[in-house]
């Protein structure tokens, strides 16, 4: 296919302004958070405004035979937004108007590129809560986290992204435009369509609109924090908790994690400490906490702090949000998302430095723990080809421990480019045939973002 001939199509199909050839641009768009994902020299960078002009743009492609890399916000860290040559990216930031919030159905409708914490802002307006709230909620958009199945911290008593996303409109591969799912709490008719997207990583489908459930707020959360001399003793308490109680939110950080925060932003964090937890309780009684703070106490933490100052545990969420962002100024930091059982929590960060201390690389470890969920974060050298290559070993090494304790590659960010090499042994043999024969019913060409999730 001749670029030149496709871009003129291209141009003549859709509304002036919408699509960008300036190459600059174009690769300020390639990219996401993700590193070891060189981008290629996409074809053109198109930003529709509406499904009509998703769906133009897709026709155009699959007459040509262009791939097509959906995009929200590029917040993404496992490479899923990073185009490669001869595509065209579809960044959908443009349709970002939140259509409804309907207070009776305790629904809301909006289109892709709205924020995460817009759409949190405009529920609170109304009385109303989105909970899926991850660290990256200012910056990221709904249409990516439905496309990763987003996690974050109330995760863990009120559940991702999957269980608040009751419909969806879908450009498919040959740009017809569907609309899966139901306005109902309740709903079992047919295939859940509707959940295959959610968490497809644009390779079955550009979502184009967003039916979601909302709840009324939580009551006031009170705060805990437990320090500990080592990282294994706060993974015992946070397993010793969640096999007792669900709180509102259970967290973990370790040393260096909490120096890189107090670095930048001196929030009164305990430097001296090996680990810290961070825990919430939204029940309305001081029981719950007492008995994660008597969890903790057992599993050894040294201090253990409650507070019912709202301001105060904002404070301390606050400080967890910023664990990436404070580590990625010590050097290119590339965050992993490894998922354990809830009982191999200490055996999780154990073997994570285990591995990571073998190829001699710094890393920093929070994360979601309550869930299981990891984020050790390897900071290294780019301009420094041994450093970046010792990252990238230290990185896989860290996913295949989790797998070797029955864990998961990715509990939350998507496999994208950077997790491919472990999915095969994740899935096994047949659930990885049963996805290829998904994908070729849905896009038989393969223009859909290729070579995202598995490489067929
Ligand atoms: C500081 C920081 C903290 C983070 N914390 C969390 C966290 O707590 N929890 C968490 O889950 N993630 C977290 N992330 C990762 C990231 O923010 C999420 O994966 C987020 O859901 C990506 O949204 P996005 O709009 O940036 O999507 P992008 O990065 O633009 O895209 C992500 C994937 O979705 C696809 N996609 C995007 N939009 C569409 C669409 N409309 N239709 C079809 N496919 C689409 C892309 O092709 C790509 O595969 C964090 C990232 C950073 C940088």
């Amino acid at each position: 296919m001749d670029r030149d001939r496709f871009r003129d199509v291209l141009i003549a199909t859709l509304p002036a302004g919408t699509v960008e050839l300036d190459p600059d641009v174009i690769d300020a768009f390639s990219r996401d958070e993700s590193a070891f994902c060189a981008p290629g020299r996409p074809w053109a960078l198109v930003r529709p405004t509406g499904t009509e002009q998703v769906a133009a743009t897709v026709r155009v492609c699959a007459e040509h035979g262009v791939p097509i890399v959906p995009r929200g916000a590029g917040t993404g860290v496992a490479g899923g937004a990073v185009a490669g040559d001869g595509c065209v990216i579809l960044c959908v930031t443009r349709m970002n108007r939140i259509v409804d919030i309907d207070t009776s159905n305790l629904l809301a409708v909006v289109e892709p590129g709205v924020l995460n914490a817009e759409l949190c802002a405009a529920a609170a307006e109304h009385g109303l809560w989105y909970p899926p709230d991850p660290a990256s909620r200012d910056i990221c958009s709904i249409g990516g986290n439905v496309a990763t199945n987003a996690g974050g911290l109330c995760c863990v008593k009120y559940g991702v992204t999957r269980e608040y996303v009751l419909g969806l409109e879908v450009v498919l591969a040959d740009g017809s435009v569907v609309e899966v799912g139901r306005r109902t709490v309740k709903g079992v008719a047919g295939y859940d369509l509707t959940a295959l997207f959610v968490g497809s990583e644009g390779t079955l489908g550009i979502v184009t609109r967003v039916t979601l459930r909302l709840r009324p707020p939580p009551p006031p959360a009170v705060t805990l924090t437990a320090f500990f001399d080592s990282l294994p003793e706060a993974g015992r308490a946070i397993s010793a908790i969640t096999a007792m109680t669900t709180p509102s939110l259970l967290e973990i950080m370790d040393a260096t994690t909490v120096a890189a925060v107090e670095d930048w932003k001196r929030m009164d964090l305990d430097t001296g400490a090996a680990a810290l937890i961070l825990a919430q309780s939204d029940n309305g009684t001081g029981a719950q906490l007492d008995a994660i703070a008597a969890a903790a106490r057992s599993a050894g933490a040294t201090f253990v702090a409650e507070t019912d100052d709202p301001d105060a545990g904002e404070q301390l969420l606050t400080a967890r949000r910023l664990a990436y962002p404070a580590l990625a100024r010590l050097g290119t930091a590339i965050m992993n998302d490894v998922c354990v059982p809830l009982g191999s929590v200490a055996a999780a960060v154990t073997a994570i430095a285990e591995r990571t201390q073998r190829h001699g690389v710094r890393v920093g470890t929070f994360g979601h723990a309550g869930d299981g969920n990891l984020h050790p974060t390897i900071v290294f050298d780019r301009t420094d080809p041994d450093s970046a290559s010792r990252g990238e070993a230290a990185y896989h090494a860290m996913t295949e421990a989790a797998l070797d304790l029955g864990g998961t590659i990715t509990g939350e960010h998507g496999v994208g480019l950077l997790k491919r090499p472990h999915l095969a042994r994740e899935l096994g043999k047949g659930a990885l045939g049963l996805h290829a024969a998904v994908k070729a019913a849905l896009d038989p060409e393969g223009i859909l973002n290729p070579g995202k999730i598995f490489d067929l």
